[in-house]
């Protein structure tokens, strides 16, 4: 018997774990794969190696900062940029709009300045519109809302977005739309990435001393006699149990659930990710190390360069992409992994970034948990779940086990928690 039992193995639990530990009590972690990382982790093509999705470190908080350097690390200065109709535009778009037509600007200034007045608990969709007027609310983020979140703003609450999007005043749409020399607006000054290891390098020394136990895959649990059986047979007693496995699995491993925790559990949804990560013959494919793409026909959302973040993920003179395309029960996918891959390498060609002759490597997953997502009344359904869950002595962490949009750092400070069981062990 463990005194903690912590299921699964990505930043939240091993930082639950590593509190534990650090705590005085004794945490045993269970992962159903055969690795450590979870969403952190990474994975090759040939010899290119990608992190899943794009994944940087930042970070405002103490804590978290003081892990990250543990790690030898690359600092980098965000520079992300936007791609649309064959423009390359600075990010954030409203902020950036030089490369366009006198005409399109001047339309988009004018519904800048026309935009709706603030109302109370809008919509996401009528908020872009208050934020930054139709036109661009209707060319950039609303269209980026269907790819990314995969239904329209309007089904999406507001809860979500904190300091995520830029809200601009006159003047700076006005100098954006002038000159191309706008000041960095986005959230971090500064990100980190590890000089070697790719992005887990950051959470390994978490595991050090952890008990880890792999291939562990948790089927059920009896909260009453405080126990798990996993996959393999085994069973696990557990004094306190903590997760970071999907709420809604979790839910479904559960005995005795009343139907009311049930159907709000089966009402939460998560976007997926198909990723095709490309590795190229040659010295630089791009020099954004993050980009968004807002035409509707090209299909992934968001692209990143691992070879930017560190020259130790590819081989000497080589550089390397990673398509993130976002599905889910709302938007299927609706083409096979091949149909994928061939539409990325025709995009990769449409955006004259590269061409078929230049890739050398290719890999297809998926991400069957990439974002949780906030359409209405989410927030409401999700703690009915977790006040039942936590009725049953059950501690959640971390994005799917809070079901939460967190970024790493918050996933780590999630963990922390458990270093309040400390007294009642
Ligand atoms: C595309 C993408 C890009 C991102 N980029 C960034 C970024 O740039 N910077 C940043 O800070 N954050 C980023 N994030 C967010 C970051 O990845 C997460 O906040 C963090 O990794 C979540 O960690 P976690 O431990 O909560 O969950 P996870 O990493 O999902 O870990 C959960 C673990 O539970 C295991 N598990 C599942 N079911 C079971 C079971 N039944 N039994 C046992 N184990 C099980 C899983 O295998 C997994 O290892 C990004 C996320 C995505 C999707």
């Amino acid at each position: 018997m463990a005194e903690i039992v912590v299921l699964g193995a990505g930043v939240a639990s091993l930082s639950a774990a590593w509190h534990a530990g650090k705590a005085g009590m004794q945490a045993a972690v269970f992962e159903a794969k055969g690795r450590f990382g979870g969403l952190c982790d990474h994975f090759y093509a040939g010899n290119f190696r990608f992190d899943c999705g794009a994944h940087f470190g930042f970070s405002n908080n103490e804590p978290y900062r003081r892990v990250l350097e543990m790690t030898d690390s690359i600092s980098h200065r965000p520079r992300p940029f936007n791609f649309e109709a064959g423009k390359w535009l600075k990010h954030p778009v409203q902020n950036n709009l030089y490369p366009l037509p006198a005409e399109e600007k001047v339309e988009a200034i004018k519904s800048f300045i026309k935009r709706p007045e603030r109302t109370e608990n809008p919509d996401y969709g009528r908020w872009l519109k208050e934020q930054f007027g139709e036109v661009i609310a209707g060319r950039y983020p609303a269209r980026y809302t269907v790819k990314y979140w995969t239904v329209p703003p309007e089904n999406l609450s507001t809860e979500w977005v904190g300091n995520r999007l830029y809200r601009p005043s006159l003047d700076e749409v006005l100098y954006g739309a002038m000159t191309e020399k706008t000041p960095q607006t986005y959230y971090f000054r500064e990100m980190f990435y590890p000089r070697r290891g790719g992005f887990r390098a950051f959470i390994e020394p978490l595991r050090e001393g952890l008990d880890l136990r792999f291939n562990k895959e948790a089927k059920f649990i009896d909260p009453d006699r405080k126990y798990v059986l996993f996959g393999d047979g085994s069973k696990e007693y557990y004094e306190h149990l903590v997760f970071s496995v999907p709420l809604p699995e979790l839910v479904g491993m559960l005995k005795d659930v009343p139907e009311k925790v049930k159907e709000a559990a089966a009402s939460l949804w998560a976007t997926r990710a198909a990723l095709v990560s490309v590795g190229f013959n040659l010295e630089k494919v791009s020099d954004y190390p993050w980009f968004y793409i807002y035409d509707p026909e090209i299909l992934p959302a968001r692209v990143h360069a691992p070879y930017l973040k560190s020259p130790d993920n590819v081989p000497e003179g080589k550089s390397s992409l990673q398509f993130e395309t976002y599905f889910s029960r709302h938007k299927p996918l609706n083409l096979s992994e091949e149909g994928l891959i061939e539409h990325v390498t025709e995009a990769v060609e449409k955006m004259k970034l590269a061409s078929k002759g230049d890739i050398l490597a290719v890999d297809y997953r998926e991400l069957p948990y990439a974002n949780v997502v906030f359409d209405h009344g989410m927030t409401r359904r999700r703690d009915c779940v977790l006040d039942f869950v936590k009725s049953k002595g059950i501690v959640p962490v971390g994005r799917f086990g809070e079901w939460d949009y967190l970024w790493t750092d918050q996933s780590f400070l999630s963990g922390k928690k458990v270093e309040a069981l400390a007294g009642m062990l």
